[in-house]
């Protein structure tokens, strides 16, 4: 039976790399909608190998653009906007979505698909960061099966044991150990990263991916917006995980359990491997990914994080132990400092030190629907930018 999947964000790294798979399987898996913001051109390619059902490009102007690439005879629908994408991503006919959309804009597609019981491959890590609760109440509720697409997360998954129904105790499971590769600036002192521009940011020295989360993966908030979607994947406290710095990235995240075994995924840094294992499960299928070979890679190193240089993790720490609309309010006070910082409109330290200002004066609400997570998020926005502005003007005075 072919499987009809939708890709949220198909035109951006996780999105190639998942055609790329389903290309490679036009026997088990057909992609029935791809969903982008602007990239007209990258789209217009995409169609015409694809063939989809449906094309859908955030951005009206887009929309037209994409339409004028294809040919007249291009049986490919091709829709604009918002709700079009969560439409796709909810349509009776799709059985799979992957949620590669970068950032807030995921979470309503996304939490579409949950609710709609499809078979959710979940990269996009900020919406069930911002809503964690709802999310996987919108996963269990709609009947949905829910597969990490994090490379971290995926081999969580893989570690643990297949029955496992997010109790640790039970499994004999002491700890997870996230890994993290450190990012292009490891081993850097707090001086140095002063003058860091965005072109070495986003280098990363293991993974090529988009550009917000490689620098994510610079600031380590990558890693602590991890740490807060392990949490509620897998159901524990922060306590529970061991965030481990591990530069050459082949040990993916490991589980320990009591009896002093440690089980870890290994593999090559290449997303088509998590990618594959989600599309796939609970079999395997090729991903196009070349063999790992221990003795190129010969050694393994193993570091604790420097929390003091890079105070992400601490704030992800505190955003999940506050609750309610704090994580929500770090990841939106994030995303616009990022973006600052992207434009070379603030430093890289100001970008957690800006998160740190807004969570400080976030009052946390109760998450009880989507608005409230909606609501929170803007506000940090706002909050974000009032703070950005008036510090651009200390510095313009
Ligand atoms: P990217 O920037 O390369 O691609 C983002 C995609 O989302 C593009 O197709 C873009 O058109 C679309 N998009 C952007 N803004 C949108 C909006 N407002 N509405 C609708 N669509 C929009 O990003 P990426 O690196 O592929 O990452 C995607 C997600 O996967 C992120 O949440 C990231 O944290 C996560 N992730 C990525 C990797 C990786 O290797 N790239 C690894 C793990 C997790
Ligand atoms: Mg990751």
């Amino acid at each position: 039976m072919i499987r009809n999947v939708t890709v949220l964000g198909s035109t951006g790294s996780i999105g190639c790399s998942t055609l790329d798979v389903i290309g490679r399987h036009p026997d088990r898996y057909r992609a029935f909608a791809l969903t982008a913001a602007s990239s007209a051109t990258k789209m217009a390619e995409q169609v015409l190998q694809h063939q989809p059902l449906y094309a859908v490009m955030l951005n009206p102007s887009a929309a037209v653009e994409l339409q004028a690439l294809l040919p007249a005879d291009c049986p490919t629908t091709v829709l604009s906007g918002a709700d079009a994408i969560a439409e796709v991503a909810a349509h009776v006919d799709v059985d799979m979505v992957m949620a590669a959309i970068v950032g807030a804009a995921g979470l309503i597609p996304t939490l579409a698909a949950a609710r709609t019981g499809k078979r959710v491959l979940l990269a996009n890590k900020e919406a069930l960061v911002m809503a964690g609760p709802l999310f996987m109440a919108a996963v269990r509720d709609g009947g949905a099966e829910l597969l990490p697409i994090d490379s971290e997360h995926n081999a969580i998954f893989q570690s643990m044991p297949a029955s496992y129904q997010g109790d640790f105790g039970q499994h004999g499971i002491r700890k997870i150990l996230l890994t993290a590769s450190g990012g292009p600036f490891r081993g850097w002192t707090a001086e140095q990263l002063q003058d860091v521009t965005p072109a070495q940011a986003v280098a990363h020295p293991n993974w090529s991916m988009g550009q917000k989360i490689s620098v994510d993966s610079a600031t380590l908030m990558n890693k602590g917006l991890e740490l807060i979607e392990a949490c509620f994947l897998f159901n524990c406290q922060p306590d529970d995980i061991q965030v481990v710095v591990h530069r050459q990235s082949v040990i993916h995240s490991m589980v320990q359990y009591c009896d002093g075994s440690v089980i870890a995924q290994l593999g090559q840094p290449d997303m088509r491997t998590p990618i594959a294992y989600g599309l796939a499960w609970p079999q395997r299928i090729d991903a196009g990914v070349k063999n790992l070979d221990l003795f190129e890679i010969a050694r393994f190193d193993f570091e604790t994080v420097d929390d003091a240089t890079f105070p992400a993790l601490t704030l992800a720490r505190r955003a999940f132990a506050v609750g309610d609309t704090m994580p929500a309010v770090m990841n939106a006070a994030n995303e616009i400092a990022v973006e600052a910082f992207l434009q070379e409109q603030i430093g890289f330290n100001r970008i957690p030190s800006l998160v740190a200002q807004v969570m400080d004066s976030h009052t946390p609400r109760v998450i009880h629907q989507l608005d409230d997570v909606l609501e929170a998020d803007d506000w940090a926005r706002q909050q974000a930018r009032q703070y950005l502005h008036s510090s651009v003007n200390e510095v313009g005075l």
